[in-house]
């Protein structure tokens, strides 16, 4: 990552007033969080080195007056026109600081019912989640970035057709991600093909609503602009670690955080890419991350600024944190293993097993020395003492991956070379330095002279810049192509096994896209989401290639 863009990060995001570096970010942060002056150098030292990065709003704004420092909340919405709009000013509260907001939209009554106050018929979910969505638009973060928000609704909501076709127009409730929450005995219908059975009867249009006209429309929803995603009820709260203290049926916006009515969370990534020492991962050193990164993101409990006291209350109540990876595929790179290769699921596999088991240690110990997190009576800890109810989660890592230069969260690759702007409009073409550094190492292996070694990678490059990949260079050798694989080169099914991999070791949830080739038929599509289902995912996000922006050509050429 050249400083330029390192520094354009910086200043449109987390320098604050009198700040110039991100040495001074850096002191910032580890000073409003550490209890000790140990502490204070710890922390200041994983930031630093680019080993751990806690979550955008914590970089802006620890040791500020604004002080929120989670990215996660979930609000609950209930089927009143107070609770709707308090839920609308909580979350006008949430975006100013920085913070992403999920919704589920289910309580509120369907289309068509009686509204007894005034005589009148409902308008439904959907109508309500414009007002939000307008809302989003005019609140900037305070100029710094946009808000986001997740709308749920329940499978076994009867406005759920109309929720799965509200984004098919492009550009409505563009600040939003939507995701249908489907239930295991939905699933299980549509598993034993039994499209034709009547879902649901809307009890105002008497529509007789089928697990297939269901079904058919989110996948169709899928194939055309990757939307909606798609929750899974039954394993989310298999997994709820409060059990005792409701369901769970809300996420944040990338969806990698389930959580209660109320609760927000912070987060943090390591980034994996750090600990490769030699050909392979320096465990010692990557434990020793994790246990300062669990104290981190604890004390950001403690010192955060939570905008209203429901979700202080609700955020106490259960301490969750959600530590996590970024620079996986670059680890994988690095160690020479294919990311949709067994092998480099087996290490993806006792890496993340690795960082949870420790991170659950250590949430321990602090029990011991504070106390354990207030709801733990009736939680499914049992007698195991822990600070904090939910440890791990694959965070998109959108900003902080950037920061750290290294690949998103747990992601493959996107490319090896793409195009970058400068400050002053010129374009250049920008290359992932692990693939730099070994197409030189592998041609300059085939024993040319220098002229054509350096022509042989200017054409890679150029290749590679076109057409997005490295496959069909044949002279190139197996195991190189192999290797660098995109995102795109990656068939979908290993996307699935891999968010598979990391789910089996993660608390909470994991940001992840499915990417499928541009040629994906909807058949494909209702495999890969069934796949995910009993692979025991929690959610799944689908993107068929170029399907977005054939949508946004077509409009173009209606015009
Ligand atoms: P970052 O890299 O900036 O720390 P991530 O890309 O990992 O953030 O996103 C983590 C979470 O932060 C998201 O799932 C969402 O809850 C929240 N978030 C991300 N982008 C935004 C945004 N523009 N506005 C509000 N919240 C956001």
């Amino acid at each position: 990552m050249t400083d330029s863009v390192v520094d354009s990060i910086l200043a449109a995001r987390y320098l604050r007033k009198g700040e110039k570096t991100f040495e001074d970010i850096c002191h910032r942060v580890a000073v409003a969080l550490a209890r000790n002056e140990g502490e204070r150098q710890e922390y200041y030292e994983a930031m630093h080195s680019l080993r751990f990065l806690p979550n955008s709003p914590t970089l802006m704004n620890a040791g500020t007056e604004i002080g929120q420092l989670s990215a996660c909340f979930t609000l609950y919405v209930g089927d009143s026109i107070p609770e709707i709009f308090h839920a609308l000013e909580w979350g006008a509260l949430i975006h100013k600081s920085g913070g992403g907001t999920g919704y589920n939209f289910s309580k509120i009554r369907p289309e068509g019912a009686p509204v007894q106050s005034t005589d009148g018929v409902a308008s439904g979910p959907i109508s309500f989640m414009k007002v939000f969505n307008a809302a989003t638009d005019v609140i900037k973060q305070g100029g710094r970035r946009r808000g986001a928000n997740m709308g749920i609704l329940n499978v076994w909501h009867p406005d759920v057709l109309r929720f799965i076709h509200a984004k098919n127009v492009e550009g409505e409730l563009s600040n939003f991600n939507i995701s249908v929450m489907v239930n295991d005995r939905f699933m299980e219908f549509v598993e034993s093909g039994q499209m034709g059975k009547v879902w649901i009867t809307h009890p105002y249009t008497d529509e007789e609503i089928t697990v297939g006209a269901i079904w058919n429309g989110i996948i169709d929803g899928i194939w055309r602009n990757g939307e909606p995603g798609v929750l899974f009820y039954d394993e989310i709260n298999r997994k709820n670690p409060t059990p005792q203290l409701g369901d769970i049926d809300t996420t944040n916006p990338c969806g990698e955080q389930p959580l209660l009515p109320f609760e927000s969370c912070v987060l943090g990534s390591i980034n994996l890419s750090k600990f490769v020492s030699g050909s392979a991962i320096d465990e010692e050193s990557l434990k020793r991350t994790v246990r300062m990164a669990v104290r981190f993101l604890d004390a950001v409990i403690d010192n955060n600024v939570f905008p209203i006291p429901q979700i202080e209350e609700a955020t106490g109540k259960t301490r969750k944190v959600g530590l996590g990876l970024m620079g996986v595929h670059d680890a994988l790179l690095m160690l020479g293993l294919p990311y949709d290769a067994e092998e480099g699921r087996r290490l993806c596999e006792r890496v993340m097993a690795l960082v949870n088991d420790t991170a659950v240690e250590e949430s321990h110990v602090l029990a011991g020395e504070r106390g354990v997190f207030p709801a733990f009576e009736g939680s499914v800890w049992g007698e195991y003492g822990m600070r904090n109810a939910a440890l791990t989660t694959i965070a998109p890592t959108g900003t902080i991956s950037l920061l750290a230069g290294c690949s998103s969260g747990v992601e493959p690759v996107f490319s090896y070379a793409y195009t970058r702007k400068n400050t002053v409009g010129k374009t250049f073409v920008m290359l992932h330095p692990i693939f730099e550094a070994e197409l030189r190492r592998v041609v300059g292996a085939l024993g040319l002279g220098s002229d054509e070694v350096e022509e042989r990678v200017q054409a890679v490059i150029d290749h590679v810049h076109e057409t997005g990949t490295v496959r069909d260079i044949g002279w190139l050798p197996v195991s190189f192509r192999r290797l660098f694989q995109t995102a795109l080169d990656i068939d979908w099914r290993d996307h699935v096994r891999m968010q598979a991999v990391f789910q089996r070791h993660v608390h909470a949830s994991i940001s992840k896209t499915i990417n499928m080739p541009n040629a994906a038929t909807r058949e494909e599509i209702g495999e890969a989401v069934l796949m995910a289902w009993r692979s025991g995912l929690k959610g799944m996000t689908i993107y068929r290639t170029g399907s977005r922006e054939d949508v946004v050509l077509a409009l173009k050429e209606k015009k």
